[in-house]
């Protein structure tokens, strides 16, 4: 009650003042309750990344493979036993092909034996993943897409080893590996004077 008297006398006096069909009201929902608009969000955290993520379907089938393609934007899986990761034992970070954020962790990636390179967590608690309920092929499973650009990564079971239990198998089509180190160009820590 006390918001729409509030309301009411805001529109009084706006109406007052503006006479000019130039004011419009705050849009209001069945309920009676204001809509709030939803903020826009500007990319202050990170400048270039918006540029890499495709926006279209033709510029993702620019950026990949026609097998990422299939595998990323359609839900496809590449067969067992076939990727370029499933057998891969490198130090590094695999990260994903839509977007390049870092997604697993090779100190977390384990010999699963099911064809795919499997990792029982991904990195940063799981930040940079997000699961979905996937209802196809006549069975329930969680399917993890990268939180940042929706590639489909592949589907997590509760399978796994210790720490987790979890068993995050995915498609090495989705994914591309950097060897630790790699972007410095020299191994080991970066030197904390440079930039
Ligand atoms: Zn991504």
């Amino acid at each position: 009650m006390r918001t729409r008297t509030i309301l009411t006398a805001t529109i009084g006096l706006m109406a007052l003042l503006a006479i000019a069909a130039t004011f419009r009201p705050a849009r209001v929902s069945p309920a009676g309750q204001p809509i709030l608009e939803k903020p826009k969000i500007m990319p202050t955290e990170n400048q270039a990344p918006a540029a890499e993520v495709p926006q279209t379907e033709e510029e993702w089938r620019k950026k990949l493979t026609p097998e990422q393609y299939h595998v990323v934007r359609e839900k496809g899986t590449e067969r067992a036993f076939t990727g370029k990761y499933w057998n891969h034992k490198e130090d590094g970070v695999y990260r994903c092909v839509g977007c390049g954020e870092p997604l697993f962790d090779s100190a977390a990636k384990f010999d699963s034996g099911c064809g795919w390179p499997s990792f029982y967590q991904p990195v940063d608690d799981g930040k940079e993943v997000k699961e979905e309920v996937d209802d196809s092929l006549f069975m329930r499973r969680t399917e993890v897409l990268c939180r940042k650009c929706n590639a489909h990564l592949g589907h997590v079971f509760d399978d796994g080893p210790n720490p987790t239990g979890l068993r995050y198998c995915i498609n090495s089509a989705s994914i591309d590996f950097e060897k630790r180190g790699a972007k410095s160009g020299d191994s080991g820590p970066a030197d904390p004077k440079k930039p």
